[in-house]
């Protein structure tokens, strides 16, 4: 067993809605360098938790770091250049711009902010240019370059997978978060989903997904983590998941 390298950190993170609590993790730890799912009944608290983690919503209390850095309270912006990043659903304004339009409104902040004149111009068109650049290298790798001026919203499902994928890589993030990437996706794009994820982490890209799928849960996670109502109630590796009668009782044999 390797030694654990955790890259991401949580303690006693609660986050309750009203009378009800949502979310209420005692311990969480993403090891560097996984796929770890994260998964769990309808109403379980995943994209709360999600939520959560990538400054998106704030907990009644808790604590957490990733990278050793401590993040509560980083507004979402902030934790996506500290390189955590989630993906986000297409929205509506965003299926009015083009593949490309969108790629590049992923990309990081502008540098030079705060430089003006020449200097503060060519900064800026620097900045530009690489993030061009980037965003079509990633258009390639996800085979939607051809479709860079297509609008957004004429992508298929599965295409605006890839394309929310692509985007939250912008920021090259040493860790992406995915709610639920395969929901809607055709089977023979599932598979293309699946090599991606898994190329991801192979290049040292920490992975956390959420996901109902269990065969695709159990083929590409290094670890599980189960979560029913707010809480986490099991983890471990696939097979030891698999076989702990809670967690059927809880999730599986529904
Ligand atoms: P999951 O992603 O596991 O299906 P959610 O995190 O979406 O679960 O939801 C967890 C619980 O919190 C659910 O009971 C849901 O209704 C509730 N909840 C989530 N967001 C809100 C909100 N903004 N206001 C009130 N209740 C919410
Ligand atoms: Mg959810």
């Amino acid at each position: 067993v390797a030694k654990p390298d955790p890259i991401l950190t949580a303690s006693h993170i609660r986050r309750s809605f009203g009378g009800l609590t949502a979310v209420n993790v005692d311990h969480l730890e993403v090891q560097r360098g996984t796929i770890t799912a994260l998964i769990g009944p309808n109403g379980a608290g995943k994209s709360t938790l999600f939520n959560l983690l990538t400054g998106f919503d704030k907990p009644n209390e808790g604590t957490w770091s990733f990278q050793g850095q401590p993040l509560n309270g980083v507004a979402g912006h902030r934790v996506a250049r500290r390189g955590m990043v989630r993906t986000f659903q297409l929205t509506k304004a965003l299926t009015r711009l083009t593949v490309l339009e969108n790629m590049l409104l992923a990309a990081p902040g502008q540098v030079g902010e705060g430089f003006f004149g020449a200097f503060g111009w060519w900064m800026w068109r620097r900045q530009e240019q690489a993030n061009r650049e980037r965003a079509m290298e990633l258009l390639a790798r996800f085979k939607l370059d051809a479709k860079k001026d297509d609008i957004a919203g004429s992508l298929s499902g599965g295409q605006r997978k890839l394309l929310e994928m692509a985007r939250a890589l912008m920021v090259n993030p040493s860790m992406v978060m995915l709610d639920e990437p395969m929901a809607g996706v055709n089977p023979a794009l599932v598979q293309s989903l699946l090599g991606h994820i898994t190329a991801l982490r192979d290049e040292g890209t920490t992975v956390l997904f959420v996901e109902h799928d269990m065969d695709v849960i159990m083929g590409i996670s290094d670890w599980i983590v189960v979560l029913a109502q707010g809480q986490v109630i099991a983890e471990g590796r696939p097979s030891d998941v698999r076989s702990d009668q809670q967690v059927i009782d809880a999730y599986l044999g529904t």
